[in-house]
């Protein structure tokens, strides 16, 4: 009985991560483009509902957008943000609490922004084991990493290993590990990224790579790495300070 409780406290866990006072199904599933769901709260121009596929913004991942229908009527959704506990879908209209709903996520665009998020994963791994230094920011189109020795030669490198490793088509791994087993040694980035967990989180999901690539990271991504795509250009620039910037392009 203890055992079936603790399995069932485990799967809601997951479920529920992050913290979050809806179902995130993105997280169970990336590839999920449509969803049943009913509305929880509402207010002018947004809705929170008791589960959403659709992704909000954050962790340098755009959100979704798509639409909600129900009957009688449909709204498109513009924009969805996460604002403490609650997903905010930011709509062309309003829908009354209870209203049970459908939703469409833009998959065109959302498959675009996971293969780029998955390639920023693969990408910093890679320069991370090639000694560029610790990663100070990054979105879907580039990484800035701190003073260090990167040069022009390296990055091309990497590009061709990156290309390698998109023909092999290998898989990314989805697991759980716990807080006290996490590594991030003198990463300030992924400790502040840590710090914003709550606490009484304490299964945090690992994205790793084949080996390439290993981060905890609640987003959405591909499954394999065929599904990146190759690069099709990969930049080195100075900036301030020493940083180093790279731009990559899929
Ligand atoms: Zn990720």
């Amino acid at each position: 009985m203890t055992l079936v409780l603790c399995a069932l406290i485990a799967v809601n866990l997951m479920y529920k991560l992050p913290v979050s006072s809806s179902e995130l199904l993105y997280v169970l599933d990336s590839y999920l483009t449509e969803f049943a769901a009913r509305v929880m709260k509402a207010g002018p121009n947004f809705v929170i509902l008791d589960r959403t596929a659709f992704y909000p913004k954050s962790g340098g991942q755009p959100s979704d957008t798509g639409k909600i229908t129900y009957l009688g009527g449909e709204a498109l959704v513009r924009k969805v943000m996460k604002r403490g506990r609650d997903v905010y879908h930011y709509l062309d209209g309003d829908i009354p609490v209870g209203t049970e709903v459908h939703g469409i996520i833009d998959w065109g665009q959302r498959h675009w922004n996971m293969r780029r998020h998955s390639g920023e994963h693969l990408l910093t791994g890679l320069f991370e084991k090639r000694g560029s230094g610790l990663k100070v920011y990054s979105d879907l189109e580039r990484l800035d990493f701190k003073p260090s020795e990167l040069e022009k030669e390296t990055v091309q490198q990497v590009k061709a290993e990156f290309n390698a490793i998109v023909g092999e088509d290998l898989p990314l791994h989805i697991y759980y590990t716990s807080r006290e087993h996490l590594d991030v040694k003198d990463d300030s980035r992924k400790l502040d990224f840590l710090e914003k967990i709550p606490l009484n989180v304490d299964l945090l999901r690992m994205v790793d790579i084949s080996g390439h690539a290993r981060t905890f990271c609640f987003g959405t991504h591909v499954n394999n790495t065929g599904e990146i795509g190759g690069l099709s250009d990969l930049r080195l620039s100075n900036a301030k300070k020493g940083r180093k910037i790279v731009h990559f392009f899929l």
